[in-house]
């Protein structure tokens, strides 16, 4: 096991052994911004240990979504790091390291007990959280509860997994509220606004416990729709990144628009920024690409930028109550 600086670790010995199997001659790594800056340090123990040479991608990376097909045209093999299958890639070609966090998740969970309201609860978490999960469900069965991990689609690798852009294993589980094990807002948002359901947050990297409060971005989501209101012009945003690409939405928002009375006019696009966007005059762009754009970055354009389902609100085809986050299913 390799510990990055940031208290994760992911197996050498694994990318040894498929470099020995596959004998490739040129490696092609990928790491997500958190990960970037151990790339050399990562790189140089794979070309000691094997003799080959290894290319690191200078990309920008967001998630399993968003593999550098450039690099891997140029490269046999590529480890990308961070983040777990979404079963879109051919499985001999790119590799994915996924990095589990070594944070003990005990203390955490154990203070999130008193916050517990319901009975039945079921507990969600990012990938580099799934190898510790387990202890977490222990100590809530140990307290009485009744401890559901769902299974989500394709996309989803590991019970109670949840990404930014998919909350597919709260479909199936019968819950009274859920508890979500890792840092950050947003994923437990997300399923609130999906499942309508108290989630509870046990950050084991600040230590705390907050309850999830969707009111701000519920707020935000609403000015938006209403800024849009007498839009005619709208930017249908694809991406150009394999597990993100919704080419086939893309035209339904379009015959969408059109059975409305507006124009719309789909933009394939790779990096999705303020900047790449501000020579489109448009009165609104839709956002089929990553769901989170939408949402984290919505100051920073000069064009709102709404989502598939607040573009159906928008017209009239969804009710304000059906207002929930994006997202990208699978199989
Ligand atoms: S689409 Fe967005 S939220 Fe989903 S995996 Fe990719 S980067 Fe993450």
């Amino acid at each position: 096991m390799v510990k990055t600086s940031n208290n994760l670790e992911f197996d050498l010995e694994y990318i040894f052994k498929i470099i020995n199997k596959q004998n490739p001659d040129k490696i092609g790594l990928q790491f997500p911004e958190g990960l970037k800056r151990q790339s050399f340090n990562i790189a140089s123990l794979i070309e000691d240990h094997t003799g080959k040479d290894v290319i690191i991608s200078g990309d920008p990376c967001f998630g399993a979504c968003d593999i550098d097909y450039y690099l891997l045209s140029t490269v046999d093999i590529m480890f990308h790091f961070g983040h777990s299958t979404m079963n879109i890639e051919d499985n001999s070609t790119v590799y994915f390291i996924e990095c589990q966090s070594n944070i003990d998740l005990t203390n955490v969970v154990k203070k999130a007990i008193p916050e517990l309201k319901g009975k039945k609860i079921g507990i969600i978490t990012t990938v580099q959280h799934t190898g510790k999960i387990q202890s977490a469900v222990k100590i809530l069965e140990s307290h009485g509860f009744e401890v559901i991990l769902g299974t989500g689609d394709s996309r989803i690798k590991y019970p109670g997994q949840v990404l930014g852009c998919n909350f597919s294993v709260t479909d199936s589980s019968q819950c009274d509220e859920y508890l979500y094990v890792g840092s950050g807002n947003f994923h437990p948002i997300g399923v609130y606004l999906s499942k309508g359901k108290r989630v509870i947050i046990a950050d084991p990297f600040m230590d705390e416990i907050r309850i999830v409060d969707p009111f701000k971005t519920m707020k935000q989501r609403y000015i938006v729709i209403a800024k849009c209101h007498d839009a005619i012009d709208f930017g249908i945003i694809v991406s150009k990144k394999g597990g993100q690409k919704r080419d086939k939405l893309a035209t339904k928002l379009k015959k969408l628009a059109k059975n409305h009375n507006k124009n719309a006019y789909i933009i394939y696009m790779d990096l999705i920024t303020p900047e790449q966007l501000l020579n489109f005059k448009v009165d609104a762009f839709i956002n089929t690409a990553c769901p989170r754009i939408a949402i984290d970055d919505v100051g920073n354009y000069q064009s709102p930028i709404l989502t598939p389902i607040e573009f159906e609100i928008l017209l009239g085809e969804r009710n304000w109550d059906d207002l929930a986050l994006d997202e990208i299913r699978g199989d």
